[in-house]
């Protein structure tokens, strides 16, 4: 899988060529409207490399000759450039988006950098990537705290899921492996996808996967998946970790990530306490010292 620092460097040279086009363009035009510039910047050029051969031939008096010459024609352009009213940055390879510079990442005002409205495109692509390609419409800004009646709560819970993500612990647990319960039908996989892509957005690495998928995905994916800065399984439930070799496969990825103490978030519609009974042995030692995130508190 490719983060979303990757995607936007990898498009970076695209970006270059653009502007190099956008330059060449300009200065086409700026001729077209203006051919006495164009033959001014033709005598400059010509005077600059007949300097270069003097330079070489180390004649001074010929050198110094040029350097007048290009003087009066400077003098000359100037003119040129006023009467016609253009701009003297015209010939300069210019940002294409004024927003981020071409960087690809914005500085909001509370200065948490943000990917920019230009790669949106990039933004898309990576959301796709991370597992994310069936939830094209679910969004932060779509998530109502009003839905489904209790909007503290569900706001409570809403920050509660992003502070995990963005490593933020005011309980004194630093537990990495976070789960949260909620009933069926109450917009959890809405919520956990939102926040994952929220977590892309500010430039991290993030992955969602239904818990039962696990072993489905590549080698790569899966080793990646021990690295990246965020990771949400969702659908979790004490049979799928004894089903196939989910068990192990999550247990090794808990193990690393738990160990760099990267976060992770099992989405589950059963309580903690049920989970850490029943479970898969390896995943239930580290479920029992988890976060809790759910509707009725801790
Ligand atoms: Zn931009």
């Amino acid at each position: 899988m490719k983060t979303i620092k990757e995607l936007i460097s990898e498009g970076l040279t695209e970006v270059s060529a653009a502007r190099e086009i956008l330059r060449d363009e300009n200065i086409k035009r700026v001729y077209r409207e203006c051919p006495e510039l164009k033959e001014i910047d033709d005598q400059i050029l010509s005077v600059r490399n007949n300097r270069f051969i003097a330079v070489i031939d180390k004649d001074e008096r010929l050198i110094r000759r040029f350097d007048i010459a290009e003087e009066e024609l400077q003098a000359k352009r100037d003119r040129i450039m006023q009467i016609n009213k253009i701009d003297p940055g015209f010939d300069m390879i210019r940002s294409i988006c004024d927003k981020c510079n071409d960087t690809g990442f914005t500085k909001g005002s509370d200065g948490t950098l943000k990917v920019c409205s230009c790669r949106k495109r990039e933004l898309e692509m990576c959301y796709e990537m991370s597992g994310m390609a069936d939830y094209s419409s679910y969004k932060m800004k779509n998530y109502r705290d009003d839905y489904l009646g209790d909007a503290q709560k569900r706001k409570r819970i809403r920050n509660e899921f992003l502070k995990i993500m963005l490593g933020i612990s005011e309980d004194g647990n630093d537990s990495s492996v976070c789960v949260y319960s909620a009933p069926p039908q109450t917009g959890k996989t809405f919520l956990a996808v939102s926040v994952c892509k929220t977590a892309i957005n500010l430039g991290k690495s993030a992955y969602y996967a239904k818990c039962e998928d696990l072993p489905l995905l590549g080698t790569d994916t899966l080793e990646d998946l021990k690295r990246i800065d965020f990771l949400v399984i969702d659908d979790f439930a004490d049979e799928v970790t004894l089903f196939k070799n989910v068990g192990s496969v999550l247990n090794s990825i808990l193990e690393t990530r738990t160990a760099s103490k990267l976060p992770t978030v099992l989405v589950t519609p059963f309580p903690k306490n049920e989970l850490v009974s029943k479970c898969d042995m390896r995943i239930s030692a580290k479920l029992a010292s988890a976060k809790l995130i759910s509707p009725e508190g801790r």
